[in-house]
């Protein structure tokens, strides 16, 4: 079973009490975009086999948004932190680094 340390709340919650929202980082374009950059960011989404970042609410808890970096073939969690951060923290990164050499993703290398 998934567990995920709720950052807002402090609780580790199990997979039932959580509500997934799909990738995070998601770069959204405003009302000047063309339709191509609105089509990427309506469909285009990753979907890797290891590393991800992804959303997810703690919706049978304190009903926050946060996000989660976890490898998807594993289940391994390297973290969580809050939905208004804008990018990894260096933590969370480093740690994906020392688990998974070389691991590259995004401007987050
Ligand atoms: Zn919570």
């Amino acid at each position: 079973m998934l567990i995920l340390h709720c950052p807002c709340c402090g609780v580790d919650a199990e997979e039932t009490e959580l509500h997934a929202g799909g990738e995070a980082h998601i770069k959204r374009f405003g009302p000047g975009s063309d339709d191509d950059q609105f089509h990427d960011y309506l469909f285009m989404r990753e979907n890797p086999k290891g590393v991800h970042f992804e959303r997810w609410q703690h919706a049978n808890g304190c009903g926050k948004w946060f996000h989660a970096a976890r490898c998807t073939a594993t289940l391994e969690v390297f973290g969580t932190y809050r939905a208004q951060t804008t990018e990894p923290p260096k933590d969370i990164r480093d740690a994906i680094t020392a688990k998974r050499p070389g691991w590259v993703w995004r401007e987050f290398s």
